[in-house]
């Protein structure tokens, strides 16, 4: 028996024989480690085409464009405060009363030195004043008023400009559209943004074990789980989900299956992926022309994960453990679709807790464990619940957070500082 060695091998790698290779030739394949296999699926993540799209439908997309203001904003110089615009010179003294500016119709007077015109929130700071006396502070005759503190000029004038001045950004390019960046951009006077189109995304569970709820289980079946968990997981993000029926580990279903996922701009798939005789799904979508760019990364769950590409379409292969399909749409599925839509940070947002427990490190795989956060005085606290078998999925129904812990050696203890990535939590 010949055996060839296709790559050098160093300690640490993973030597596997998948079924579709050729008898005898002995394949070697690192695991690629988490920031490579991310850095490689965002050089294929491009934003897609950019659209208009009115201002009122475009909560949660993301900018293409610099969005710059077209007006100043305040576009006036305009009162802080309901009360009497003055001139700050003429106080403390009495005032006669001539005129009001209000929001919206301004009085369009020049202010004379000894008046005073009352002014509501938001109206035009009439020509002539250059401070406003809140209506506390003030004590209304009939045709005057008397002010007994003086004021310095400016006082509860908001200047025009005050915020943003006419030409600068106020949305930039790859921003997400948040509600007060929404506002920003209405209040600039702008109608329309121009966003990315919306992904289409396909998801697709594969196992020939798996029955939808609803209906009875047959002797060995599960109900399906991943296609439910990242229909909604994805939908969340605002892209287009095509939730496709299950399919069975067949060669002709599959390959029907994937073709018509193949047509979206992310296909997802869970199941299948692994080493065993029924895992198919790597070799079906080769025999349609994807091109797979990694299988396998050095975490925990999630290792047997695969990504590739057909034409412009992302292909992703989630192993069919639910907490593994789980983990794997948070770290690479996600961020995939948060770059076509053209999201300028589109890898996950981790943020710093302290374990609750001490936690043994996997000297291979960095894992990520389902945690609950709490507060401890002033420090998030971050407690493992109790079941971290990549099938108890049930168990991470309760968790909130997912936790890394980088690879090495020994017991991280309880107390260190680690990274976590908060869950949907509804
Ligand atoms: P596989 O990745 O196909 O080897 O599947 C690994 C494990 O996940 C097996 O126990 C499967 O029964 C289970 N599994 C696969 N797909 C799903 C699914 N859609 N819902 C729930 N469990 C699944
Ligand atoms: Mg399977």
């Amino acid at each position: 028996m010949a055996l060839q060695l296709v790559q050098p091998v160093a300690p640490g790698d993973y030597v596997s024989w998948p079924h579709d290779y050729v008898p005898y030739v002995l394949t070697v394949a690192s695991l690629l480690n988490l920031e490579e296999a991310q850095e490689q699926v965002l050089r294929h993540a491009h934003p897609l085409a950019s659209e208009p799209v009115p201002i009122a439908a475009a909560a949660g997309r993301v900018s293409a464009e610099d969005v710059v203001a077209g007006v100043d904003l305040p576009p006036f110089a305009s009162s802080a405060m309901d009360g009497f615009a003055v001139r700050a010179a003429d106080l403390p003294g009495k005032l006669r009363i001539a005129g009001e500016s209000a929001a919206g119709r301004p009085s369009g007077e020049r202010l004379e030195p000894g008046s005073a015109a009352a002014i509501s929130t938001g109206a035009v700071v009439p020509e002539g004043a250059d401070a406003v006396v809140p209506i506390e502070n003030v004590v209304r005759y009939d045709n005057d008023v008397e002010i007994a503190q003086a004021v310095g000029p400016g006082a509860h004038v908001r200047p025009r400009g005050g915020d943003v001045a006419a030409g600068e950004v106020v949305v930039p390019a790859g921003g997400a559209l948040t509600p007060a960046r929404l506002a920003a951009a209405a209040a600039s006077g702008v109608a329309e943004l121009a966003c990315a189109r919306r992904p289409r995304v396909a998801v697709l569970a594969t196992g020939s074990e798996l029955v939808v709820p609803g209906e009875p289980l047959g002797p060995g079946q599960i109900y399906e789980t991943n296609g439910v968990m990242l229909a909604a997981s994805l939908a969340a993000l605002g892209v287009e989900v095509l939730h496709e029926p299950a399919v069975a580990d067949d060669e002709t279903a599959l390959r029907e299956a994937l073709e018509r996922g193949l047509t979206a701009d992310v296909l997802v798939t869970s199941g299948g992926v692994s080493v065993g005789e029924h895992d198919l799904v790597r070799a079906a979508e080769r025999g349609l022309g994807v091109e797979e760019v990694f299988w396998r990364v050095s975490i925990k769950p999630g290792k047997p994960v695969s990504f590739g590409t057909r034409g412009d379409t992302l292909v992703f292969g989630l192993p069919g453990n639910p907490v593994s399909a789980l983990v794997g749409c948070e770290l690479f599925v996600k961020p995939a679709l948060r770059a076509l839509q053209g999201l300028a940070d589109p890898l996950p947002r981790f943020e710093p807790g302290r374990l609750a427990v001490g936690l043994r490190r996997n000297e291979e795989r960095d894992e990520f464990v389902r945690a609950r956060s709490r507060f401890d005085g002033d420090a998030l606290v971050l407690e493992p619940v109790t079941g971290q078998e990549s099938h108890m999925i049930v168990r991470s129904g309760a968790a909130d957070a997912l936790v890394h812990i980088p690879r090495g050696n020994g017991e991280l203890a309880a107390g260190s500082t680690v990274r976590w990535l908060r869950l949907a939590t509804g």
